[in-house]
């Protein structure tokens, strides 16, 4: 018997493989881009050797010497005997280049202020805040929480970590005082840098009071420096309370940043919480850095006295970390970076901020897609979007019809879309087209990036051939990798490298077309076992999505007598559908048998209102399935939104609707 995510079998996945429409990169793009097809080749022909390559884009105090040693695995170090100061890398080097002059940081506040940070300011920033953490009796080797909405003092406060040695650890600007105490606690945190609140949805949202909460819970905390963002009333601790432009304000712009071993801890960061609690991720210097400049410079083809770049995730993911924070400022690009949420004051406001800054490169969600689409095409065609050359995606498999959309009305055509597969763990890109190189397929995240060795196996860890389905497994160490859960060697080992041996398995399923290209089918923990199918949820939403009438859809297998598992979807419908309309249930159902064959078609369809999803706008579809299977809710400590899950609950004891 086939156990449930067990395997993900290949009939069920033809489906994705009907998916034909090919674009190639555009000809200008390709003739200037910055990577070649031949960097597979080079890479292929010498892995070590090209990272070692890579290394050399970053400046070190102390040249390593030495590539990769894995000697202990799956504990890996790179570039170990190699010295260097990630924020001097990211900051300093640039200044002396002559680039001080050069914005690093376009601010957008929701409000609508503006603020320009040239990399000589930056420079100045960074330094005092390294110069007033060591006031604080932060030391190398200490931890310091982050809690702060997305203004530049969030970059220039990891940067100032990083200058001298202490590992930051960001907690998401959203979450409750349980999941900061929480975070605290896990990494030890000595200081805690936090705003009085930012702008969310029009108005001032407090950020000291969690802060305040989960302080008073947990032992070590010795001060909470403070940034005023929004000038609300704050409660003040005296002699634990320091306001950050009081202390930095009388600190040297002059720092010299010391030069620390390339395996020196740069960061924790949680993990979304998706399919569980939230492992401590621990990511190191040199090898980080090398691996999130290069995609950078690679995957975005970034141009950096011309372009003009938005990462529009938030510094409280993994995806703010490498592609605002770290990637970005290694290459010295100028970037814009936003506080708000996409529909304040108006549903334009993103289109507006690219008409404004000449984006030319753009990177987000496909959940903000989804939302976009749902919104409506005459949102977007209002702005003038002609500087955009490269959009990026990541955070979840992308449909096809969200891809397609991306493509026309915000890359009129013509840009390349460059799907990127990664995680929290992986630190930086990992599968993803190359703009300049790769015919792109909408849906695909594609092949394996220069370097990196990735491919799909069944479950007995064969490798599966073209056109099969299975795990994904990355087969070769890579720089930028997690070296540990922190504080957990045993959970690191059980969770990523004990279920194929000497592989790491990201958790994800995934399958192989013809052409050996990769598609991403979602969490193998989600994968649904229908009357001895495989059925993967990610097929089973991309042909929801693909009807008219639905904006967006997660689905879970529940528990069903007589199928093993029965598919149980929930849809928000576009504008005009009405949830109430029985024929669209009917409708849909047949849809998706008619795209995916009647094995796929949802025994239950719940029209809903939202969806739960995590902090970063990943659906947890974990959540979903307990509410079909009548059991109490998993942790829902990164959800966005409980009330969301009661809404729910209430939709489920409609009858199921029959064939
Ligand atoms: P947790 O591990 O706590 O459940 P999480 O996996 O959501 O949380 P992240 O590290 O933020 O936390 O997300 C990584 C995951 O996101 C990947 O394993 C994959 O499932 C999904 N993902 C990211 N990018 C893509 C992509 N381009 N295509 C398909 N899936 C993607
Ligand atoms: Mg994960």
């Amino acid at each position: 018997m086939q156990r449930k995510g067990d395997v993900v079998s290949n009939e069920s996945l033809a489906n994705l493989l009907k998916e034909e429409r090919r674009f190639a990169p555009p000809v200008e793009l390709a003739a200037a881009a910055n990577v070649t097809a031949e960097a597979y080749e080079q890479a292929k022909a010498d892995r070590l050797g090209f990272w070692a390559e890579q290394a050399r884009r970053l400046t070190w105090a102390t040249e390593p010497t030495e590539t990769l040693d894995w000697s202990n695995p799956p504990f890996a170090k790179w570039f170990a005997d190699g010295k260097l100061n990630v924020a001097y890398n990211c900051v300093d080097r640039h200044v002396e280049a002559g680039n001080g002059e050069r914005v690093a940081i376009h601010f957008e506040g929701e409000p609508g202020d503006s603020r320009a940070l040239t990399y000589a300011e930056l420079k100045d920033e960074v330094s005092r805040a390294a110069h007033a953490l060591t006031e604080l009796g932060v030391e190398k080797g200490d931890r310091v929480a982050v809690y702060l909405p997305m203004i530049p003092e969030a970059v220039i406060a990891m940067l100032a970590c990083a200058r001298i040695g202490a590992a930051h650890s960001v907690v998401f600007g959203g979450f409750s005082a349980d999941a900061i105490a929480a975070r605290i606690k896990d990494a030890d945190a000595k200081v805690v840098i936090t705003a009085d609140g930012g702008y969310r949805r029009g108005k001032p949202s407090a950020l000291k009071p969690a802060v305040d909460e989960a302080v008073s819970r947990v032992e070590g905390v010795q001060k909470v420096l403070v940034v005023q963002r929004t000038k609300q009333d704050v409660a003040w601790t005296e002699g634990r309370d320091v306001w950050w432009h009081e202390i930095t304000g009388r600190q040297s712009t002059e720092h010299t940043p010391e030069a620390f071993d390339a395996e020196h801890p740069l960061f924790i960061l949680y993990t979304s919480g998706t399919t569980g609690k939230p492992k401590g991720i621990l990511h190191t210097s040199g090898g980080y850095l090398t691996q999130t400049a290069y995609t950078h410079h690679a995957v975005f083809d970034l141009k950096p006295e011309t372009d003009v770049y938005w990462c529009t995730a938030d510094v409280g993911w993994v995806t703010g970390h490498s592609y605002i924070t770290y990637g970005p400022l290694a290459n010295g690009a100028t970037q814009v970076m936003y506080e708000g949420t996409p529909d304040t004051p108006h549903q334009g406001r993103f289109w507006e901020i690219v008409q404004k800054y000449g984006v030319t490169i753009l990177y987000t969600a496909p959940t903000a897609i989804r939302t976009f689409m749902k919104w409506g095409d005459d949102i977007p065609a209002k702005f003038d979007l002609s500087s955009l050359r490269v959009l990026g995606s990541v955070g979840e498999p992308i449909n096809p019809e969200a891809w397609m959309w991306y493509r026309k009305n915000i890359g009129a055509d013509k840009c390349p879309i460059v799907d990127t597969w990664w995680q929290t763990e992986t630190g930086a890109m990992m599968i993803s087209p190359l703009p300049g190189v790769t015919e792109t397929k909408p849906g695909s995240a594609q092949r394996a990036l220069p370097g990196i060795a990735a491919t799909v196996v069944d479950d007995e860890a064969n490798e599966v051939p073209d056109g099969g389905g299975g795990y994904l497994v990355l087969t070769e160490p890579w720089p930028s990798m997690l070296r540990t859960i922190w504080g957990d060697d045993q959970r690191f080992i059980d969770t990523y490298w004990s279920r194929f041996q000497d592989r790491y398995f990201a958790g994800d399923g995934a399958k192989k077309d013809e052409d050996g290209d990769i598609w991403l089918l979602g969490r193998v923990d989600d994968v649904m076992l229908v009357s001895g199918h495989n059925i993967s949820t990610t097929e089973v939403e991309s042909a929801l999505v693909s009807h008219p009438s639905v904006a967006e859809a997660a689905v879970v297998g529940a528990a069903d007598e007589t199928t093993g598992q029965a598919i149980v979807a929930f849809v928000i419908l576009r504008g005009t559908a009405n949830a109430e309309d029985e024929g669209l249930v009917a409708d849909l159902r047949n849809h998706v048998g008619a795209t995916l064959g009647p094995i796929a078609k949802p025994k239950r369809i719940l029209p809903v209102a939202e969806l739960p999803k995590t902090r970063s706008g990943k659906i947890m579809r974990r959540l979903l399935r307990d509410v079909a299977e009548n059991r109490e809710l998993g942790d829902v400590t990164t959800l966005t939104d409980s009330s969301v899950m009661e809404l729910i609950q209430t939709r489920l004891p409609a009858a199921p609707s029959e064939d």
